[in-house]
């Protein structure tokens, strides 16, 4: 007998309330008692999450007769016995405006299959059709996905239309979000394949060509990186096209990315709009954020860590190799700015001075290698706390500072005939092509040191030892200088400090975090302290202690009042010069 697809209707019903009801029909269910699970987390974003919960209302039935079904574990639900199809009814509240949940309101629907997609146990390799239709209190709004069109259906979808959509199996179901809307819409091709971009949210006067012509510039660029002889665009083993899904908000930021689309957050000012020229860093740094999830498509989503091949989305998948997903992929994004002609080499110098500046300021460095933290990430890097800055490294910021040092080191050793993207290719030929249609195997978790040298010829199993697995910076003062570039530090400007990170909360200025080893540390003071005086002078606010501040000289002692819950305490702190030196890189102006 043939098996039917798993069919899911999908209906954002109650728009003011951020309601989305959801129908799975199941033909042949195990006839013991189906079990169902949702995944706890969603893949790239490596932290459990507990969809589960705002799944509202659930009930199952059986040609309209109501079959028990009930709560086994935090994520699972179990049915009654049932012979013939199975109906589960359930609705999802979604109100999560972020690239991991599900957001509903009257302007707008932004579904993660995460969130919305029961699974069947036992029938994650079946393919699944998806029906998507209309808010009843919208009808004009579209579709935007990556999720292809039930082709042959007769109630398939057209293009941004609704109907039955389509998916290989569980894995691509929830890899590829849906939105539905009215958004700013502009494509265009790379290499032949189509890209579209979607932009929700308000965004008045967007400059949506000079956006498309910067974003087919990176595109095109990663794609030949791969495939330099083919060009052929990775997605097109899943979906004739690749989405970038902006969702644009007053301070937003960040993105996740899936096989043949990705879910982005952009603040408004970063965007360019008609008729300016001055679009700066903050368009820079939405170019670099393009950049990183597009370079995704390939490495993470078809160049895997074999922990996650495939993912295991009831429980954390643990690996080391976050550097190279997270780190490589940092290193390459703003890289493929500057080789795709958006961005010039003084703007890449600025900007990888920035991530050397911000590596170096936090002294968790020397307790965590990248891997350590790629192992942790699930209960310390995304559980940051006041703490974090001491105690943790980033893989993506030091992962992108082990990915230049291995480039330089290759390049140098092999005179300039290889490079990083070797490295980057043989990976993409062993793993990442055939992904999704052939075998589904990953990179081995100490395969790195091998494929290098495979790659390239080079030895860089000493450099991975010490600067990915072990706690040693990588040497840039010595390596940037073989590529033609000088590293210098100089002194962080402004008056002396206290070594501590502020904010305002509720009137009050709270101490955020205290550095290890600095002048508030060495006082006493403590992480959720109130400032309250500086030597018998009010402190007015973050930015109103570097005023204060600055009446002293470095090594003064200073009376610090504070509320440290509702009980008044004072200390005397020495003040410490501006710890924080800055990275400067040059390219100093060839001689003669
Ligand atoms: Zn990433």
């Amino acid at each position: 007998m043939k098996k039917e697809p798993l069919l899911y209707s999908v209906t954002p019903f109650d728009l003011s309330g951020h309601r989305v009801r959801v129908r799975l029909t199941l033909r042949n269910p195990d006839p013991g008692g189906q079990s169902f699970s949702l995944p706890a987390w969603i893949p790239g974003s490596y932290l459990i999450r507990d969809f589960s919960r705002q799944i509202e209302t659930i009930q199952a039935s059986s040609r309209g007769k109501p079959v028990g079904i009930r709560k086994t574990a935090n994520h699972t639900w179990l049915c009654e016995p049932c012979k013939a199809e199975l109906d589960i009814d359930y609705t999802v509240y979604a109100w999560d405006l972020s690239v991991r949940g599900a957001h509903v309101d009257e302007t707008h629907a932004f579904l993660n299959g995460t969130s919305i997609f029961l699974c069947p146990d036992g029938r994650s390799q079946e393919p699944c059709h998806v029906e998507l239709c209309p808010p009843p209190q919208a009808r004009n709004w579209k579709v935007y996905t990556s999720l292809p069109e039930a082709a042959g259906h007769p109630r398939c979808a057209r293009r941004h239309g609704y109907g039955m959509y389509i998916a290989p199996d569980y894995d691509a179901l929830i890899d590829h979000p849906i939105e539905m809307g009215t958004p700013q819409v502009v494509r265009f091709k790379a290499h032949g394949a189509e890209h579209e971009m979607v932009f929700t949210g308000v965004a008045p006067n967007l400059d949506l060509k000079r956006i498309a012509a910067d974003v087919q510039k990176i595109c095109a660029a990663q794609i030949a990186l791969f495939e330099p002889r083919t060009r052929r665009a990775p997605f097109l083993d899943s979906a004739g096209r690749y989405v970038f899904m902006t969702m644009v908000t007053g301070d937003g930021y960040g993105g996740l990315e899936h096989r043949a689309s990705t879910a982005l957050m952009t603040s408004r000012r970063d965007l360019p709009v008609l008729g300016r020229d001055n679009a700066g860093e903050g368009y820079q740094t939405f170019l670099g954020l393009v950049s990183h999830e597009y370079f995704h498509t390939w490495n993470v989503k078809r160049i895997k860590p074999a922990a996650f091949a495939p993912y295991d989305l009831g429980r954390e998948n643990h690996t080391r190799l976050l550097w190279v997903f997270e780190g490589f992929t940092s290193y390459y994004d703003d890289l493929m700015l500057l080789r795709s002609g958006v961005i010039d080499e003084a703007d890449y110098l600025r900007m990888l001075a920035k991530t050397i500046s911000g590596v170096q300021r936090a002294g968790g460095r020397f307790k965590q290698s990248v891997a350590e933290s790629s192992f942790d990430a699930w209960t310390r890097y995304y559980k940051q706390d006041e703490n974090s800055p001491n105690a943790l490294v980033s893989y993506y910021t030091k992962g992108s500072l082990v990915a230049l040092g291995l480039d330089i080191t290759i390049r140098h050793a092999s005179a300039g005939r290889r490079s990083l993207d070797d490295v980057m290719r043989l990976m993409w030929e062993r793993y990442g092509r055939d992904f999704y249609t052939g075998a589904g195997t990953g990179v081995p978790e100490d395969a790195m040191a091998d494929l290098i040298r495979e790659a390239t010829g080079v030895d860089t199993r000493d450099f991975i030892e010490r600067h990915a697995y072990g706690r040693e910076d990588v040497p840039l003062e010595s390596l940037l200088p073989l590529l033609g570039i000088a590293l210098n530090w100089k002194p962080a400007s402004g008056g002396p400090t206290l070594d501590l990170r502020l904010r305002d909360s509720h009137g009050e200025t709270q101490i955020a975090t205290v550095y290890e080893g600095g002048s508030a540390h060495r006082g006493g003071l403590s992480a959720g302290d109130a400032l309250v005086a500086i030597d018998g002078l009010k402190v007015n606010g973050a930015a109103g202690v570097d005023r204060l501040l600055a009446a002293y000289q470095p090594g003064d002692t200073v009376a610090v009042h504070v509320f440290r819950r509702d009980e008044l305490r004072a200390f005397q702190l020495v003040l410490n010069a501006p710890g924080a030196t800055e990275c400067v890189l040059e390219r100093p102006a060839a001689a003669g």
